[in-house]
């Protein structure tokens, strides 16, 4: 690479790519939380990551996968593999890569013996290396760690090129980041908005989604769009460019307008909000009261009520009645009907919910009953059926579904779909 610290030098495309480098990446322990940082800051810089890869602590595949980077994108970010010990290699990987040679930088290391002296402690010699900047390189003070940043720009096998060295641990990146190199880059880059939309939709399935919305995402060619997936909650995304910030607003809204339009009254979200949040919306503009009456889903449903700050203004509690007994006691389903029905049928549900609502003095009452698994299941009631009521002044309704999924999943479905149903019934 040949480096140009000139000011002039702007890039024409826009993409970029992202290098996580550390061993400990590639175990089940850790995982790389440093590239969604970085994929959020690009992104809204208007550049787009098109690879990210994880390389372990080794010289020559950091090599490899610094050469296909610079190959095929303008922007590489390496993050990690920047500290003082014998597998920190990113510095001299990307030296090898871009041939360009390491040299010792003195104001580096003085302000690295000054990180240590200030605290009184002796640097040790390992340090030292800290201080190799690249050729051509810019140092990014790191204010928060002893490993400085480094930016290269240049031409490498003829095509500009921007290289970025950031240090791993995320408190670091990121403040090196927003200090040192979203201003530069923002320099560095064609005027480009990227606008995103995300709506939420509850309670319908993946494919069922997928389908009805795959017509209208082909009328707006140029938005990306990204089906998330999760129990009882799809997310879909939306991502558009524009020479305006306007523009590219325009363009991810008209087509998650349309979106909207295909899919109606499922979509409980347009600009990102929980489903929890948008219950206490609207719990609040009725000026309705909640109350719960869990067995299966063993206190979840409040949990997720709970979560949203403000809650108390409309949620009034509850109970978790997991044993039939307490069923009775507390939420004042009448016994026989627990032995002639079982405890999870469609008339404890409503027994639940209608016997909670009576005992709290709420508007609305919640009871849930179902078979979380991954034992407890017969041919008759399976893991995953759970019985769902919500009891308010027009009277109960019940809904009842088999759930797919381990426990975990279940009582995830489970409580998404009473709170869908409280929702609903506010809308
Ligand atoms: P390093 O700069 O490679 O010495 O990384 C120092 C520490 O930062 C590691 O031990 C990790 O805990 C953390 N770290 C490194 N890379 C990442 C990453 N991509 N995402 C999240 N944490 C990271
Ligand atoms: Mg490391």
């Amino acid at each position: 690479m040949i480096p140009l610290g000139s000011a002039s030098f702007k890039l024409l495309a826009v993409n970029a790519e992202i290098i996580a480098v550390g061993s400990e990446l590639l175990t089940p322990f850790r995982s790389d939380t440093n590239s969604l940082y970085l994929t959020d800051q690009l992104n809204q810089l208007g550049v787009e990551v098109i690879f990210k890869s994880v390389v372990g602590d080794d010289f020559k595949r950091l090599v490899a996968a610094a050469q296909h980077a610079l190959f095929r994108s303008e922007i590489v970010i390496f993050s990690g593999g920047l500290g003082p010990t014998e597998d920190d290699l990113t510095r001299e990987a990307v030296a090898e890569a871009l041939g360009l040679s390491l040299r010792r930088n003195e104001e580096v290391l003085a302000a690295i013996e000054q990180r240590f002296s200030s605290r009184g402690w002796k640097m040790s010699p390992n340090n030292a290396k800290q201080a190799d900047v690249l050729e051509g390189a810019v140092v990014l003070h790191n204010a928060n760690g002893t490993a400085p940043g480094q930016w290269v720009s240049g031409k490498f096998e003829g095509r500009d090129r921007i290289v970025i060295l950031l240090p791993g641990p995320p408190h670091e990146l990121k403040a090196l980041f927003e200090s040192e190199c979203r201003e530069r880059l923002r320099t560095k880059l064609p005027p480009a908005f990227l606008a995103t939309r995300v709506l939420k939709v509850a309670m319908l399935g993946e494919s069922h989604v997928d389908a009805r919305v795959s017509p209208i995402y082909k009328r707006y060619c140029n938005v990306q769009t990204t089906i998330l997936a999760g129990a009882g909650e799809i997310e879909l995304h939306f991502k558009a460019r524009g020479d305006t910030m306007e523009a590219a607003q325009a363009r991810v809204d008209e087509a998650a307008d349309a979106v909207e339009e295909e899919l109606e009254d499922a979509v409980y979200s347009r600009d990102g909000q929980s489903l929890e949040q948008i219950v206490g919306y609207w719990m609040q503009m009725r000026g309705a009261t909640l109350a719960v009456a869990e067995s299966c889903t063993g206190g979840l449903l409040a949990e997720r009520i709970t979560s949203v700050a403000g809650s108390s203004r409309y949620f009034l509690g509850g109970a978790i009645v997991y044993s039939n007994a307490l069923k009775t006691e507390l939420a004042g389903v009448p016994a026989d009907m627990i032995e002639r029905h079982g405890a999870v049928s469609r008339e404890v549900a409503a027994a639940l919910a209608e016997g909670i609502r009576y005992r709290c003095e709420s508007t609305l009452g919640v009871g849930i009953t179902g078979v979380a698994g991954p034992g407890g299941g017969t041919a008759v009631k399976p893991v995953g059926l759970v019985f769902h009521a919500l009891a308010s002044a027009s009277g109960t309704e019940v809904i009842e579904r088999h759930f797919p999924g381990d426990r975990k999943r279940i009582r995830r479905f489970a409580s998404t779909l009473a709170l869908d149903m409280v929702r609903r019934k506010l809308m």
